[in-house]
C-alpha cells in the first residue's frame, strides 16, 4: 500500500454515521455519469414514451426483485432491513404518486420519459424538504434512488460492479443507494465516503447494519481522489484522509484497536443482565420508528419495545392504512418479539410531525401546529381513526403482551375518553367474532407536556402506566422548538425545571404504583442514566442502537450512589452546577 504521500496527504470532513476505521485503496465510482437527454415529443410519440417508462419500469421491478433474494443472504439484520427498504421501493414502482407523476409529465408536458423522471425527483424533493419534516426527507432519497434506477434503465447507463471490487477497496462516490451498499461484500469493500447523504438516510442506516465504516456529505471528496490512492477514514468522527503520511496511518491504527476492543466489550454484554452494581435490575427496551428495526431491536437484546411510533403508517402515501393494514404491521411486531411487551402508541401526527392523508384534517390548526390539532387530540375528533388503530391493536394483542399509550395527553378527561372508546372498540371487535384479550391491554399516556407533568397525580390514577417523553417536555417547559437549529443549544435535559417535571411525574407514578419508563433521547445517553436511575426510573426505552452503552454504564454503577447524587443534584438551580456534578458522579463511577 502506497503511504509516501507522494501526491500528498489531504484531510476532509464529513458526517460521521457507521462507526470504524478503515484503510484502503480507492474505488472511485460517479453515479452522476447518468446523461439525462431532454427531449419535446410530438403527439404521435406520446404512446410511445409511455411504453418506454413502463419497460424501464418493469425491469426495475425486475431487478428490485432479484437483489431481494440476494439480500437475504446479508449478514444479520442486514437481511431483512434491505427486504423491508426493497419493498419500500418496488411498491415506489407500482401506481405510485411517483410513477403517475412521471406518466402525468409525459403526457401533458409532453417530454422524454428521462426528463419526466428527472423533473418529477425535483418537485417531489422539493415539495418533501418543503414539510421540513427528517422522517419525509430521508424519503426524498428512496424517490431519488427509485428514479435513479429508472434513469439508467431508460439511459442503458450499466450500476458500478461493487461485486467485483479488489479486497481492501474503499468506495469514494458521489451517492451511494441503500441497494449499491448490498451489492457490496463487507470482506471486500472496507468503507466507504461519499458526497451527499445524511444520517437519518438509508443508506447510513445500511451502513450500520452492515458495519461498514463510512462517512458522508463531504463536499469536495472527488475533486482530488484517485483511483488506488490509499485512503483511511472513521466512521464515528467523519474524517477521511487521501494518501496519508505513515504517522497519520499509525495514528488511525492504534485508534481501531481501541474501537474493536471496546466493541467485543459491548457485545459480550448482550447476554448479561441490565443490572447496578448493587443489584437492582433495570429493563431496557426499545424505540421503534420503523419495523424495519425490529430485528437490531431483538439483537442487542432489548426486553421490549418501549415506544412504537404509528406514523410511519400515515407518511409518504395519499390514503389511509385500514384496519387490517395496521393490525399485519403491529401484529409483525408482536410475534417478532416473541412474548416481550409491545407498546403501541396511536398517532402522534401534528406538529413537526406530518402525513400527506391527513393534511385536510389538520387544516385550520392555526399559526402554532406544536399547539394546535394534533396527536390524541386529533385522534379524538376523528374517532374513526382512533377506532382503527384500537382495533388493529387489539387485534395484534392477541399475538403476545400489548400495551397502548396515548400521545400528548393533557387532561384526564382525554385518558377517560380513550378509555371509553377503546371499551366500546373491543365490544365491537368480540362481537364480530375476533379474538380480544381480557383483560383489555393496559392503557398508558405520555408525559411530554409541562402541565401533565404537574397533574401526574391526577393522570396516574386514570392511566395504567406513564411513558416519559423528554423531547417534547423539554420542547414545551423551555419554550424550545425541537427541530429549530438555532435554539437546540437551549434544549437541555439537565435544566432544573426539566428535572423537575421529571422527578415529579416519577414520584407521582411510584405512589399510585402504576409502571414509569422514559423514552425521550435522553433516555439512550448513557450521560444521564445514573441520574435517572436516581430519580427512580427503573425503565427505560431507546433506539436500538443506544442499549449496548446503556447497559454498560448500568452495570458499572451503584444505585445507592447514584440516588443519592440525585438528591444533591436535585437541590441545585445552575443548570452548570448540575452538569459538573452528573459529569463528575460518572467520572468516578
Ligand atoms: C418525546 O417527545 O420524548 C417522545 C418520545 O415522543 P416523540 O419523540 O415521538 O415526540
Ligand atoms: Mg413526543
Amino acid at each position: 500500500m502506497r503511504t509516501d504521500g507522494t501526491r500528498g496527504e489531504r484531510r476532509l470532513q464529513g458526517l460521521g454515521i457507521a462507526p470504524g476505521i478503515a484503510v484502503g485503496r480507492a474505488f472511485v465510482t460517479d453515479s452522476s455519469a447518468i446523461v439525462v437527454p431532454e427531449r419535446r415529443l410530438e403527439p404521435a410519440e406520446v404512446d410511445g414514451e409511455e411504453k418506454r417508462l413502463a419497460q424501464a419500469v418493469e425491469v426495475a421491478i425486475k431487478q428490485l426483485r432479484k437483489l431481494k433474494t440476494k439480500a437475504v443472504a446479508l449478514p444479520g439484520t442486514a437481511a431483512e432491513e434491505m427486504g423491508y427498504l426493497l419493498d419500500a421501493h418496488l411498491a415506489m414502482l407500482s401506481h405510485s404518486r411517483f410513477v403517475r407523476g412521471v406518466e402525468r409529465r409525459i403526457v401533458e408536458d409532453r417530454v422524454n420519459a428521462e426528463r419526466a423522471v428527472a423533473l418529477e425527483i425535483e418537485r417531489m424533493g422539493e415539495s418533501f424538504a418543503a414539510m421540513g419534516d427528517a422522517y419525509l426527507a430521508a424519503r426524498i432519497e428512496d424517490v431519488r434512488v427509485v428514479g435513479q434506477r429508472l434513469l439508467r434503465n431508460l439511459t442503458k447507463t450499466p450500476y458500478a460492479a461493487f461485486k467485483t471490487l479488489a479486497e481492501g477497496s474503499i468506495v469514494l462516490a458521489e451517492e451511494l443507494s441503500p441497494a449499491d451498499i448490498a451489492l457490496m461484500d463487507p470482506k471486500q469493500v472496507k468503507g466507504f465516503a461519499t458526497v451527499l447523504g445524511g444520517a437519518e438516510g438509508h443508506t447510513a442506516i445500511m451502513a450500520r447494519a452492515l458495519g461498514i465504516p463510512a462517512v458522508l456529505g463531504i463536499a469536495d471528496l472527488l475533486k482530488d481522489a484517485a483511483p488506488g490512492d490509499t485512503v483511511v477514514l472513521d466512521g464515528g468522527t467523519g474524517e477521511v484522509v487521501l494518501n496519508p503520511a505513515a504517522a497519520t496511518l499509525a495514528r488511525f491504527e492504534k485508534r481501531r484497536s481501541a474501537i474493536e476492543r471496546a466493541g467485543r466489550g459491548l457485545a459480550r454484554l448482550k447476554r448479561l443482565p441490565a443490572e447496578t452494581r448493587d443489584g437492582v435490575a433495570i429493563t431496557l427496551e426499545a424505540n421503534l420508528e420503523l419495523p424495519r428495526e425490529l430485528g437490531q431491536a431483538l439483537s442487542v437484546g432489548a426486553q421490549g419495545l418501549g415506544l412504537v411510533r404509528t406514523e410511519f403508517l400515515y407518511m409518504n402515501r395519499d390514503d389511509l392504512p385500514d384496519e387490517d393494514e395496521q393490525y399485519a404491521a403491529y401484529a409483525g411486531l408482536v410475534r417478532g418479539m416473541d412474548g416481550k411487551p409491545v407498546t403501541l402508541r396511536t398517532l402522534d401526527i401534528g406538529g413537526d410531525k406530518l402525513a400527506a392523508p391527513l393534511a385536510e384534517l389538520m387544516e385550520g390548526e392555526g399559526n402554532n401546529p406544536a399547539l394546535g390539532m394534533r396527536a390524541i387530540r386529533l385522534s379524538l375528533k376523528e374517532r374513526s381513526l382512533l377506532d382503527a388503530q384500537f382495533a388493529a391493536m387489539l387485534r395484534a394483542a392477541a399475538h403476545g403482551p400489548v400495551r397502548i399509550l396515548l400521545p400528548m395527553i393533557s387532561s384526564v378527561g382525554e385518558v377517560r375518553a380513550a378509555r371509553e372508546d377503546l371499551g366500546q372498540v373491543a365490544r365491537r371487535l368480540k362481537r364480530r367474532g375476533s379474538r380480544v384479550p381480557d383483560p383489555l391491554p393496559p392503557l398508558g399516556v405520555m408525559i411530554e407536556i409541562p402541565g401533565a407533568a404537574l397533574a401526574a397525580d391526577a393522570l396516574a390514577a386514570v392511566a395504567d402506566f406513564f411513558a416519559i417523553g423528554t423531547n417534547d417536555l423539554i420542547q414545551y417547559a423551555l419554550a424550545v422548538d425541537r427541530g429549530d437549529e438555532r435554539v437546540a443549544y437551549l434544549h437541555n435535559p439537565l435544566h432544573p425545571a426539566v428535572l423537575r417535571l421529571i422527578q415529579f411525574a416519577v414520584e407521582a407514578a411510584l405512589r399510585a404504583q402504576i409502571p414509569v419508563s422514559l423514552c425521550g433521547e435522553m433516555a439512550g445517553d448513557p450521560r444521564y442514566t445514573a441520574l435517572l436511575l436516581g430519580l427512580g426510573i427503573r425503565e427505560l426505552s431507546m433506539a436500538p442502537a443506544n442499549v449496548p452503552r446503556v447497559k454498560q454504564r448500568i452495570r458499572a454503577l451503584d444505585l445507592a450512589a447514584a440516588t443519592q447524587r440525585a438528591r444533591a443534584i436535585m437541590d441545585q438551580l445552575d443548570d452548570a452546577r448540575i452538569a459538573s456534578l452528573l459529569d463528575d458522579f460518572n467520572e468516578l463511577a
